[in-house]
This record gives C-alpha cells, structure tokens and sequence, in this order.
C-alpha cells in the first residue's frame, strides 16, 4: 500500500495507473476505521482496480469545536487495517493540502433543502462542510466511483444531489450499513462508549427493527411517537422521523411512498449515534 501525504504525490501516482487504463474507487473517511469502513473499500475492490481510501478530518464539516478536538485519530493504526486487506492507496493530508491558502473560496451549492433537515437542524452548516470537503477530493482524485456507506443516509442523498448539480462523470455506490453482532450500527464515535454501553444501546436498533415489523399497522406519528418514547427512557433521543427516501421529507401515510425509511440520532452517554433502517423500497 502506498501513503500520500501530498495532493501532488498522490496525484503523480494515480495518473501513472489512469494511463494504464486502471479504475478508481474512492472511499473517503476521516479514520478511527472499523469494519464498516473496511466493507466500502471491500465493495470497491469488487468494482474497481484501484482503491484509494483517504483519512482526514473534515474541519469545515464540524459545528461543535469540542467534537472536532474529540474525534479519534489513530493513523498508524488506520494503515495497518487498509494494509492488511490490500487497500492499494492511502491519501493523509495535513489541512493545508486539502485547503491550500491561495485556493479559491468555496461557494456552498443549492441543496434544495436536503441540507436543511434531520442531521442539518441540529448541526448547521454541517452539510455545507461535507459537500465541501467530498467535492474537493472529488478534484483531487478524480475516481470513476464513490464508496459511501447507508450509516450516513442524509449524507449519500446529498452527495448524489451534489455529483448531479456539477455534472460529474462519478458514479456514487451506496453500501449497506455494518452493525456489531448486537445490531449496533459499527461508528467510530463508539470508542468513547464502554463495553457495556455499547451492549445497552443496542436498544437504537431494536427499536428501528420494531419499527419496521409494525409499519404497515400504523401511521408514521404513531411510529414515531413509539420509538421517541422506547429511546427516551435511558437516552435522549435528538430526533426519530419516518421520511420519504427520496426528499428526505417526513410522510404521513406511509402506503403513499414508495420508498421509506426510519432515521434517528440518539445522546447516549455524551456520544451522539446516528442510525437508519430502510421499511421499505
Ligand atoms: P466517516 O469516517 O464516519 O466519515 O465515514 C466514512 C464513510 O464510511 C461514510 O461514507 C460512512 O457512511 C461510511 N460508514 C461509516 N460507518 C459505517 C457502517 N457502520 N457501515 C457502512 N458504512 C459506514
């Protein structure tokens, strides 16, 4: 496996393999890796005959400074997992790599409201973080396909919003989401959990899971209000919403939506989980 550090390093060697006709997947991350980020560099491998994965700490994307200062940093660690399961390239910029001083300010793109709900009404601003960093990548790497997990729906649902809007030739592969044995969705940010709270909030999955057994008997406020109350005994849950996969809008009726899913974010002991569960497509 190759380590860049640089924008032009990593870009020397790639267009040496682009010249050989080699295609690119791109898995970008900000680290602390787990088993469901080494499912996407899997689905890539599947794909593409490159695989780069890129490891770096979006600041632009972070609210709260004191989640940025928080979230994990483990590179060498990082590198032995990529390694070991013959990722072919890792990109580890410094800050200034991926925003160089004399770079062109971004203009944030119309996200068509995408941006404005569920994860976007607790953490403004967030999305125009993400579009931001992924974009510049995007030109960085310049990859026939993207690997993107279904843990972040609103994320990958913005993602695609953004490769219309630039009309870019990169197709965007949605991977399922990877959860412990216990169900719980596999995080970085679940490191800071205990052995044994990582047993008790299993509860986020469950509830998901009865949320989808009992679809079709009740209506979306009643789901709702099921699953507020299931995760509110011991966590405070941010918000649980039924929405249209599509507009990302919450649904009423759920037999009028094609495709629907379940999504919440959930304070548990001073971590904050996000989970989904697609009822149905
Ligand atoms: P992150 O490092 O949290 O920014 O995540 C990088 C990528 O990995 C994103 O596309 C995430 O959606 C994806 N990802 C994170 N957790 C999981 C998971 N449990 N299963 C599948 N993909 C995931």
């Amino acid at each position: 496996m190759k380590i860049y550090k640089t924008v032009r390093g990593l870009q020397n060697h790639l267009n040496t393999l682009k010249k050989q006709g080699k295609s690119i997947g791109f898995i970008p991350t900000m680290g602390a890796l787990h088993d469901g980020h080494l499912s996407l560099v899997r689905s890539a491998q599947k794909k593409c005959d490159i695989t780069v994965v890129s490891i770096f700490v979006n600041p632009t994307q972070f609210d709260d400074k004191k989640d940025l200062d928080k979230y994990p940093r483990v590179l060498e660690d990082d590198a032995q997992k990529l390694k070991s399961i013959n990722t072919t390239v890792l990109f580890a910029p410094q800050v200034n790599q991926v925003y160089p001083k004399d770079a062109k300010p971004f203009k944030a793109i119309d996200l068509k409201g995408l941006d404005l709900v569920l994860e976007g009404e607790f953490r403004p601003g967030h999305f125009d973080g993400v579009v931001q960093v992924v974009k510049r990548l995007l030109d960085i790497v310049n990859p026939d396909k993207l690997f993107m997990g279904q843990k972040d729906f609103q994320q990958f649902t913005i993602i695609q919003h953004m490769i219309k809007h630039f009309k870019l030739k990169i197709k965007l592969v949605v991977v399922p989401i990877m959860r412990e044995p216990n169900g719980l969705a596999m995080s970085s940010r679940n490191r800071r959990l205990s052995k044994k709270q990582r047993e008790e909030v299993k509860i986020i999955f469950e509830t998901l899971k009865k949320v989808k057994e009992k679809h079709s008997e009740k209506t979306a406020q009643q789901l709702q209000k099921m699953a507020m109350s299931a995760l509110s005994k011991n966590y405070k849950p941010e918000y649980f919403k039924i929405i249209d996969g599509k507009t990302l809008l919450g649904v009423d009726d759920l037999k009028k939506h094609k495709y629907v899913v379940a999504v919440t974010a959930v304070w548990a002991h001073g971590v904050r989980l996000i989970d989904n569960m697609i009822i149905k497509k």
